[in-house]
């Protein structure tokens, strides 16, 4: 589903013109571009060179754009179904931090790959899940330290390495912010 903020009938022409010029993949399938120099309409995303603002109309639907005269572009395939919906690239992003919390930092130039600005995926993420990027990699550091004090005999220090900490003492801080307790103070409690 497409939140409610963001959905074509509450953007104006001067968000969609921006997300035209930066080719921002993620309002795909929001809504349609046309030029009227051209005749062709196109995604958001389409590389083709960008257009002059005064030659460009909008377009709810790839339908209303064609109802309207004009052609869909070979190069972004405007005309075929499939797009990125806003679900689809959260799906994405949260199937990558899954994979990647573990690495230090990595996580957010990897977020990139997806083709999405930064400020744009950390609005998509929040509105999806409800939590920001950061927390929601916190989380999945904080279940894995957990388990791997509790399950394991691994050190500390190994543990705050190998969920992605820079070192013991963020590590520390982290998870005694987020339990009360020490790594070392959960590990005595939780030790089987
Ligand atoms: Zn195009």
């Amino acid at each position: 589903m497409i939140p409610k903020d963001i959905a074509a009938d509450k953007m104006t022409p001067e968000e969609m013109w921006k997300a035209v010029s930066e080719n921002d993949a993620s309002y795909d399938g929001l809504f349609f571009y046309a030029v009227r120099s051209t005749g062709i309409y196109c995604r958001p995303s389409c590389k083709s060179k960008v257009p002059k603002r005064e030659n460009v109309c909008f377009f709810d639907t790839a339908e209303g754009a064609r109802t309207a005269g004009f052609r869909p572009c070979k190069r972004c395939r405007s005309d075929l179904a499939e797009y990125q919906p806003i679900r689809e690239i959260a799906d994405k992003a949260k199937q990558l931090l899954d994979d990647s919390f573990r690495r230090s930092c990595e996580w957010n130039r990897e977020l990139r790959q997806l083709g999405v600005s930064k400020r744009r995926m950390a609005e998509i993420f929040k509105e999806e899940y409800g939590v920001t990027l950061s927390e929601y990699v916190g989380s999945l550091r904080l279940k894995e330290a957990k388990r791997l004090l509790s399950d394991t005999g691994e050190e500390i220090i190994d543990i705050a390495y190998s969920t992605g900490f820079g070192g013991v003492s963020s590590f520390y801080r982290f998870f005694k912010n987020e339990t009360g307790l020490s790594p070392a103070a959960y590990r005595k409690e939780h030790c089987v």
